[in-house]
């Protein structure tokens, strides 16, 4: 086997990539992989992956097996290293037998020095053992990711490769991807049976960009944006809408200000085309988008990005802010959210992944002869938009097949092998939906919190400085004052009630509805205060606020946040005069007493919900006690029940069972005059049935 010294390798990047250096980080992985070790390597797109396999691949001599799941992406790199003088092979299904014929012949006269094949490749029969009778020298697999039922595009023929790389060893493996969530590189390093792999996470953090969310209702939005963007230096800018619809609206009232077009899948691709061009020209400054956007586009001088709602995953956020400041200079990215968003998305994922039940239904009545949907579905007694998507996913799972007249029959699969599967599926989707809503609403540097989601642990610890967290003071999307002196002493009793008159670490910290009734108990200071109290002591470093969680009876998780002293905190405590102190004004977020913000589509369907479904044992319980409760406030203020509040309310609180003030203000009927007298008292309630 070659050793390669760095000299060498430098020598190579010279002379075959013309390459004047090494970017951060390549170094390391093109040693590690040169001297034969496995590496995992998650990197974010363009940070300059495919030389961490090529570099080495070239020191090793030898040919250099590279899996890529996209015929697009194999032509993309074969085009470029046969470009740079190299010898370059390809087998996939877009090439005729002939020329595929011809690539095996090379590869066994040691001709190339890479070839490129797609995971499928490996069910030709002889095609492994082809490969067998010349091992590579090195193996690369790209978009390593797709190996993860976590990851967002499993293709099972990812899973079967360690299978066949066993007999292509011993050369090393080198496992690509820009997307591995700690659970996915695990899923990586085992299901290819990588062997002590050097692992590589790392340039996530991106330093140009500050990172600001800022919590506010959804009608006050376009003009939170009009705000962002008045500034000439704010722009260009990409704007993500939730929604084509919203997107067109959004784009029609900014382009009163400045040139605004919006960009859609549902445009014709002649308008996409004119939009791209003129936004890269300038003339068009801000494009309104839906996800679609982005994906031909590489524009170095994207100001500011902004997010009317919130994304369905952190690595849909990341992808989107990753738009700004491709030319290194400071840029500014405003998510804004609020809690209505959440209940969008939970009502997406409703929709689109039908209950488990509904889908064992159907399997269960699935026979070996085919029956027609229709016929299914009739004798199911199910209804067309409950059926059609539940069968989709059985379909999907491979648990059903179905033919050209719309008979379905079952598989082998049809049994219970399906059910895992798809539960897994679900809670992954539900999982990124809870990980962004707590990137949202986490009280810590938003890059630091982007740097961790994406397994780069140790770079996690350093704040950037920049964001609405680190920087509150330069913040766009909100602003801060100092806290009044009355403020200023509850901070420090709550400093002191953290500290519990201990004076050593460490501190284990309390929930924060705890301290609320610790501190509290007649409500003097509501839960939004003490919220906004404790997140400028977090923001001054004086305490941390974790996310933690429960499992109640039923298996409900329930998320609740835990305020941890530090040091200073501690110190503080003691009677240090606190510092640093930005108070959120709350002026400038979501306005309380206005209208809830709720899409017509989910408030209907609630409404619906609501006086259909029938209650199960626990929430009949519920129900009663709700009841029970109401008539006793009723009582006491000599008023008729339903000015406590109406049995629509009632009943939307038994199916929402809502255990936080937020949560419990998205209900409609519960004002925010109702949270404040009533809140935690319901909040109990509902805790103690659930
Ligand atoms: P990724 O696979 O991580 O998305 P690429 O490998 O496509 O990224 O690299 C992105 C760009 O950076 C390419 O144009 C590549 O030529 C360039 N590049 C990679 N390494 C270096 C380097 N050491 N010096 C200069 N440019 C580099
Ligand atoms: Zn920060």
């Amino acid at each position: 086997m070659p050793t390669a010294t760095t000299p060498d390798l430098l020598q190579l990047l010279h002379s075959t990539f013309g390459f004047r250096e090494f970017r951060a980080s390549q170094q390391a992985v093109c040693e590690a992989a040169t001297a034969g070790r496995d590496v995992l390597l998650v990197m974010p797109t363009g940070a300059g992956k495919s030389l961490c396999y090529q570099l080495p691949a070239l020191a090793r001599g030898g040919t250099a097996l590279v899996i890529s799941p996209l015929i697009a992406l194999m032509d993309d790199q074969a085009q470029k290293l046969t470009s740079l003088g190299l010898q370059v092979g390809r087998i996939h299904s877009g090439l005729d037998r002939d020329s595929s014929r011809q690539v095996c012949r090379d590869y066994l006269d040691g001709k190339l020095q890479f070839l490129f094949i797609a995971p499928e490749r490996f069910r030709v029969p002889g095609f492994g053992p082809m490969l067998a009778k010349r091992p590579p020298t090195l193996i690369a697999i790209d978009e390593a990711h797709c190996i993860s039922q976590w990851g967002h595009d499993f293709r099972p023929d990812y899973r079967n490769l360690a299978a066949h790389l066993q007999a292509l060893r011993p050369a090393p493996v080198i496992a690509l991807t820009a997307t591995a969530t700690p659970q996915v590189q695990r899923d990586i390093v085992s299901e290819l049976a990588l062997h002590n792999p050097a692992q590589f996470i790392q340039g996530f953090r991106r330093t140009n960009l500050a990172v600001e969310v800022v919590e506010v209702s959804k009608p006050r939005r376009t003009e939170m944006a009009r705000k962002l963007l008045r500034d000439g230096a704010a722009r260009p800018a990409i704007i993500y809408a939730p929604s084509r619809k919203d997107a067109e609206t959004i784009a029609t009232e900014l382009n009163q200000d400045f040139p605004t077009a919006t960009y859609h899948a549902g445009l014709d691709s002649g308008t996409r085309e004119r939009v791209q061009r003129t936004f890269q020209t300038g003339e068009l400054e801000v494009v309104v988008a839906t996800i679609a956007f982005g994906m031909g586009i590489d524009k170095a001088d994207v100001r500011t990005v902004l997010h009317m709602a919130m994304p369905a995953s952190v690595e849909s956020f990341y992808q989107e802010i990753g738009r700004a400041g491709r030319d290194g200079k400071p840029s500014r990215t405003v998510l804004m959210y609020s809690f209505a968003d959440r209940r969008m998305h939970d009502f997406f994922l409703e929709r689109d992944y039908p209950p488990t039940d509904t889908l064992a239904r159907i399997a269960a009545a699935l026979r070996p002869d085919p029956v027609h949907a229709d016929d299914l579905r009739i004798a199911l007694k199910l209804d067309l938009d409950v059926f059609g998507p539940a069968l989709d996913k059985l379909l999907a799972q491979g648990a059903a097949q179905i033919d050209m007249g719309n008979n379905v029959t079952r598989t082998e699969q049809t049994g219970a092998a399906w059910r895992r599967s798809y539960d897994a599926q679900v809670s992954f989707r539900r999982g990124q939906i809870d990980a962004m809503m707590r990137l949202a609403t986490g009280a810590e540097c938003r890059m630091a919190a982007l740097v961790r989601h994406f397994g780069d642990v140790s770079d996690a610890q350093r704040p950037c400085g920049r964001c609405d967290f680190c920087s509150p003071e330069q913040s766009s999307a909100q602003s801060f004052r100092q806290p009044t002196t009355d403020e200023l002493a509850t901070m420090q009793r709550i400093l002191r009630s953290l500290s519990g008159g201990s004076h050593s670490g460490p501190f284990s910290g309390k929930s924060t509805g705890k301290l609320h009734t610790e501190l509290f108990p007649s409500g003097e200071v509501d839960r939004k205060e003490l919220d906004t109290l404790l997140d400028t002591l977090a923001r001054a470093g004086y305490l941390t606020l974790e996310s933690a969680s429960f499992t109640a009876e039923g298996g409900r998780e329930i998320g609740y946040r835990r305020a941890v002293l530090t040091h200073e905190g501690n110190e503080a405590a003691d009677g240090e005069p606190l510092a640093n102190l930005q108070m959120r004004d709350t002026e400038d977020t979501e306005p309380r007493g206005r209208t809830r913000d709720r899409s017509k589509e989910a408030s209907a369907r609630k409404k619906a919900a609501a006086d259909e479904t029938p209650l199960t044992a626990e929430q009949k319980a519920l129900d009663a006690a709700l009841r029970a409760w109401r008539s006793t406030e009723a009582k006491q203020l000599g008023k008729p029940a339903f000015v406590v509040f109406g049995d629509r309310t009632l009943r939307q609180i038994v199916l929402d069972a809502p255990s936080t003030l937020q949560e419990l203000e998205t209900i409609s009927g519960i004002g925010p005059a109702k949270i404040e007298r009533w809140g935690d008292s319901l909040c109990q309630v509902v805790a103690a049935h659930v």
